[in-house]
C-alpha cells in the first residue's frame, strides 16, 4: 500500500473500520486540537465536510471557498499565507464537482511554513498520479470502495514520519479513533478493535493484482478512459465542467439549456444508463461520468451515443 502512494520511509499505516468521511474526522482530530487552527480548501461538498467536522470538534478554521469546478491557480497557491496554521485540509479531488487541485504547489506552501498537509485522497487514489513523498504529505487517506473497488467499510491511512511524532503526543477526545492505540497495538501485529477482516483480504488480494498489473498501467488506463471519453463529446452540447479534471471522473455540463438532472433521469429510464446527478445548486447543471473500475472505452461510446440523442 504505501509503495502505491509514494510513501517515504517510516510511514506508518492504520486501517479503520469506517468509510471515509471517518478517516476524515480521524485525521484532523489526532493531528490537530482545540489549541490549533486549520486551513481548509473547499470547492464543494467534501471541502464542506472537512469544515463540518472542524466544527464539530470544536477546531477553529478559516477556509478558501472556490467556485464549483475551479481550482487554485499557482498565484492562488502562492499568495495562501499559511504561517499560522497547523494543518491545510485538502480533497485532493473534490468529487462533487471533478475537480483536482495541484497537491505539488499545496505541498511545496505547507512546506515553507511547517504546516502539516493533510490530503483526502479518497477519490483520486489509483486515477490520478499522488507521491505523498514527493508531494510532502502528512496524511494521506482513501478507503475501499473508490478506485480500490472492493466493499465500502474499510478506510486506509498513512502518517508520514513527521506526523507520527505529532500523533503519539495528542490528548484525542475519541477513544475508537485514537491513532496513538492503533500504532502502539501495530507493533505486535495487533489492531486495538476488530478490523474489517473481510474487506482487509479483499484488499490483500486487490494489491497483489494491481501489483501485477502495475499501478501506473492502471492510473494510464484511468487516464485514457478519461481522455477519451473527454474528446468523444467534442461534437455534442456539453463541455467538461471543472478547469483541471481529475481522471477519476468528468463532470458535464450541457450547453445547450437543457437540464442536466433531466438529462440522468432519460439515460437512466430510455437507455438503462446510469451517471451520478448532483444535488443543491448543481442540480440542473452538472452531472459525473465515472472512468475508474471495471470500464471500457466501448461503455463510454455507448453513453456519448445515447448523449447525442438525447440532445438533439
Ligand atoms: C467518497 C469520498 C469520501 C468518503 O465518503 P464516505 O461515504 O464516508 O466513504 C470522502 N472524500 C471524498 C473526496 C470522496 O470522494
Amino acid at each position: 500500500m504505501c509503495d502505491l502512494a509514494g510513501a517515504p520511509l517510516g510511514t506508518r499505516m492504520i486501517l479503520l473500520t469506517s468509510s471515509g468521511t471517518g478517516a476524515m474526522e480521524a485525521a484532523v482530530i489526532n493531528a490537530v486540537g482545540p489549541e490549533d487552527r486549520v486551513f481548509i480548501i473547499v470547492g464543494g461538498t467534501f471541502g464542506r465536510r472537512f469544515c463540518e467536522i472542524c466544527e464539530d470538534n470544536g477546531i477553529s478554521y478559516d477556509s478558501i471557498c472556490l467556485e464549483p469546478g475551479r481550482s487554485l491557480s499557482p498565484e492562488q497557491i502562492e499568495s495562501l499565507e499559511l504561517d499560522n496554521y497547523r494543518a491545510l485540509l485538502v480533497n485532493a479531488h473534490e468529487t462533487s464537482t471533478g475537480v483536482l487541485y495541484d497537491l505539488q504547489r499545496l505541498g511545496e506552501a505547507c512546506r515553507k511554513t511547517g504546516t502539516l498537509f493533510i490530503v483526502d485522497a479518497i477519490s483520486c487514489f489509483l486515477c490520478d498520479q499522488i507521491d505523498m513523498a514527493g508531494m510532502g504529505i502528512d496524511i494521506f487517506l482513501t478507503s475501499s470502495q473508490k478506485a480500490l473497488a472492493l466493499a465500502p467499510g474499510l478506510s486506509i491511512v498513512l502518517l508520514g514520519p513527521r506526523v507520527i511524532e505529532v500523533v503519539k503526543e495528542k490528548r484525542v477526545r475519541s477513544h475508537y479513533f485514537a491513532f496513538s492505540r492503533y500504532l502502539t497495538d501495530a507493533a505486535r501485529g495487533q489492531t486495538p478493535f476488530t478490523p474489517a477482516v473481510s474487506v482487509i483480504l479483499q484488499l490483500h488480494e486487490r494489491l497483489n493484482s494491481i501489483k501485477e498489473f502495475g499501478a501506473s498501467e492502471l492510473t494510464r488506463t484511468c487516464a485514457s478512459l478519461a481522455s477519451h471519453f473527454r474528446s468523444s463529446i467534442q461534437d455534442i452540447p456539453f463541455r467538461v465542467f471543472p478547469d483541471c479534471p481529475s481522471n477519476a471522473l468528468t463532470a458535464l455540463t450541457p450547453t445547450n439549456g437543457l437540464s442536466a438532472y433531466e438529462i440522468f433521469s432519460k439515460l437512466k429510464t430510455a437507455y438503462g444508463l446510469v451517471v451520478t446527478p448532483n444535488g443543491g445548486k448543481l442540480k440542473n447543471k452538472i452531472f459525473r461520468v465515472g472512468h475508474m473500475g471495471n470500464l471500457a472505452i466501448s461503455d463510454l461510446n455507448t453513453l456519448t451515443d445515447a448523449l447525442r440523442e438525447i440532445s438533439k
